[in-house]
């Protein structure tokens, strides 16, 4: 049955055909449903009027009273102005006019009192209002008014008259009918505990709201339900997943203890051996395993996926691990291959750059049962690529990679899915990971291995470059390696491809690095030959590795102690954690250099000293929220959680916790929702379903 809410815009009074065309296409407002979502962003405070001698500039739109003494032309060349002088009793300052002169000097008459709303702005020693509004003092606006809604519109829109105000007169309009429609759609019990406002009243007060406090209430409630639904079809996701999905168990630990006993070349952190147990114990239960390791760069994610990787192995069972790129897929390749031979497993390496014979003879191993342990890029996801029976498939830095990828991996094995453990470095905010891995289970290694020492994080401006490069030779000379990063500009491939051979060319000809060997590595090289160039710096062949961000994800060389970040302004906070991340990974202590212009913005200041203050990844993701918002985190666009209307991640995270506390607690008690109770969030569900059909993760 289609709903009120269904109806479209062009019949709303006011609307009519051409402007709802307009609405469509800038804003992606069709029906009546989107047009009452459509939420103001802020509200202008027209609760109480300002004594103009306390404003200052740093205020945003505020309302006084008063009256203009006097007019004034202002003459400035060709352009004039009219200024009104106006004051109140406690001061005075102007109001400006540079368009619409007549009109305000025939409207507006001197020693009336008037109900002045705008932004003040200072010039000189003299506060002024740029083309405020002005209304005449009434006995409805004298006592102060009410929150008055700025609804988001666009300049198109704005051109054909189509403004915050045309949307407050819509929702009006709208409103008189839509008030009987809206329908509650939390059960009474949910209300109650949570005392949340009504649906209706919460609507009405958002769009109209009387003050302050009872926009907060109605904001709450209609967030909590938004994550509330949100957190009810992850919950609901995952458990028909347990339910539907039957995992292989892997019990058999004669392996694992073997490698406990005999190989293990240090002792697991804390940590890493209560995320393993979360992962043994995943693999014994019978349900099929989705296990997200988060874990900061560093803190040895490798070596935990390895060992739960050889609970599979052991099961009989082959081990598909899938890294990002061809660099980090050959060095997971080279440290698992020195345990895979002491235990007598084998273990080949698939990638973008591996030769026929060598494909063939790979696929043949895998599908015979040969091979235990494939590593590899996403080489693997190919057709071609057949496992025998594929027990577990790890997936390194998994925000690198789209969903359908992962969905692929899923789709390797017949008769079971294989368990599927993914693995990030991105330290993503726990309110994020609720939302973005609802439906997955998350295990986080907390802790770094012992005798680390925090990285040491230092700015210095471009103008200090030769102090830098004196303090690379100190490092250079106590036998340690450099990195030397550039940012990799999208726009414009060519400039940073300059920058970073500028850059190259001025350390090479400097006479401290005259007799030092430096590799470089960029996009544009053959995957073979920065292979090469990789190789030579972790054996130690070369002393400086200057490169763009191909080097960001997961290269390990202890020996490596510097970072310096070239253009550091121009880098994204998780960006420079991540690259930071590359030293710090021997005994000795690092350092990691932020190179940045004179100028820097409000956000890349915030940024650097950030990374100045704090080596917690997790610190870092919640200021990286709060700078960015969630939509540019990686990997949020594709889940869908950018459609939130009302909630913001980077602040919500107490009721994003409450609503999902709210949501499992419902279904444990009504998994499917058959009490009589539950039936408004049965309603609700299915009548979203329609808009749901993007909401695709692996599933
Ligand atoms: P990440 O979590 O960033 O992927 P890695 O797995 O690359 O980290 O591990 C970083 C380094 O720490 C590697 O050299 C690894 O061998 C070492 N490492 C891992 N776990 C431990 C541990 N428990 N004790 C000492 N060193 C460890
Ligand atoms: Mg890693």
């Amino acid at each position: 049955m289609p709903s009120y809410f269904d109806g479209h815009i062009e019949y709303l009074k006011g609307i009519g055909p051409q402007k709802a065309a307009l609405i469509n296409k800038e804003l992606d407002i069709f029906t009546y449903g989107d047009l009452i979502q459509h939420y103001p962003f802020r509200y202008e405070d027209r609760t109480k009027f300002y004594s103009i001698s306390a404003l200052n500039d740093s205020f945003e739109n505020i309302q006084i009273k008063g009256v203009i003494t006097r007019f004034e032309m202002v003459n400035m060349g060709k352009k004039s102005r009219l200024v009104g002088h106006f004051k109140d009793e406690s001061g005075a300052i102007e109001l400006v006019w540079f368009q619409g002169i007549n009109w305000v000097k025939s409207k507006i008459r001197p020693g009336v009192p008037y109900v002045v709303f705008g932004k003040p702005a200072k010039y000189g020693s003299k506060m002024s209002i740029a083309h405020p509004e002005i209304e005449p003092l009434t006995s409805s606006n004298e006592s102060g008014g009410f929150l008055s809604p700025v609804y988001h519109t666009s300049e198109r829109l704005r051109k054909k008259y189509i403004d915050s105000r045309f949307f407050g007169k819509a929702m009006r309009m709208l409103f008189v009918k839509a008030i009987d429609h809206i329908e509650e759609t939390l059960p009474l019990s949910i209300l109650q505990h949570h005392r949340l406002m009504s649906k209706k009243q919460a609507m009405v007060s958002i769009h109209f709201p009387k003050d302050q406090k009872i926009l907060q209430v109605a904001k709450f409630r209609l967030k909590f339900e938004e994550l509330f639904f949100v957190q009810l079809r992850l919950l609901k996701l995952k458990i028909a997943r347990t339910d539907k999905f039957k995992g292989m168990i892997f019990d058999q630990s004669q392996l694992v203890t073997k490698f406990y006993e005999d190989f293990i070349p240090f002792e697991l952190t804390n940590a890493q051996k209560r995320v393993v147990k979360e992962v043994y114990r995943d693999l014994r239960s019978g349900a099929q395993m989705n296990r997200l390791i988060q874990g900061d760069v560093g803190s040895g994610k490798t070596m935990v996926a390895f060992i739960c990787g050889l609970l599979a192995i052991g099961g009989g069972t082959q081990v598909a691990l899938m890294a990002p790129t061809e660099i980090l897929a050959e060095q997971h390749f080279n440290g698992l291959k020195v345990f895979c031979d002491q235990l007598g497993l084998s273990i080949k390496r698939l990638t973008g750059s591996s030769k026929k014979s060598e494909r063939n003879m790979i696929h043949e191993a895998l599908e015979d049962g040969t091979l235990d342990l494939l590593v590899g890029t996403h080489a693997l996801l190919e057709e071609k690529v057949k496992f025998k029976n594929l027990g577990m498939a790890i997936i390194d830095e998994q925000h690198r990679f789209g969903v359908a990828q992962r969905a692929k991996l899923w789709q390797k094995n017949e008769n079971f899915y294989p368990h599927i453990l993914v693995m990030t470095a991105t330290p993503i905010p726990r309110t994020l990971a609720m939302t973005l891995y609802g439906d997955l289970d998350v295990s986080v290694i907390d802790e770094l291995p012992a005798g680390r020492k925090p990285v040491k994080t230092v700015h210095y401006y471009d103008t200090n470059r030769l102090k830098v490069f004196g303090f690379m030779k100190e490092q250079l000379n106590a036998g340690r390696q450099v990195y030397v990063v550039y940012p990799l500009i999208e726009e414009s491939e060519k400039l940073a491809y300059k920058d970073l051979m500028d850059g190259y060319e001025s350390i090479s000809r400097h006479q401290h690095f005259q007799n030092t060997p430096i590799s470089i590595l960029h996009g544009k090289m053959k995957p073979k030959d920065k292979d090469y160039e990789m190789n030579r710096f972790v054996k130690g062949e070369t002393r400086i590795m200057v490169a763009t961000t191909v080097i960001e994800v997961g290269v390990n060389v202890p020996n490596a102690s510097v970072m310096v970040i070239e253009n550091s302004e121009k880098f994204g906070l998780s960006q420079l954690h991540q690259l930071r991340g590359r030293v710090g990974r021997g005994a000795d202590q690092s350092y990691c250099i932020l190179m940045t212009d004179y100028k820097l913005s409000k956000d890349a200041r915030t940024r650097v000293d950030t990374m100045v203050k704090t080596t917690d990844g997790f610190e870092i993701a919640e200021k990286d929220l709060e700078i960015r918002g969630p939509g540019d985190l990686s990997g949020t666009q594709q889940s869908g959680i950018t459609d939130l209307l009302v909630s913001d991640l980077a602040k919500d995270g107490p009721i994003l916790q409450m609503a999902r506390e709210t949501a499992k607690k419902l279904l444990e008690n009504d998994p499917n929702l058959e009490q009589q109770e539950n039936e408004p969030i049965k309603k609700q569900i299915s009548r979203s379903k329609k808009s749901e059909m993007n909401w695709g993760r692996i599933s």
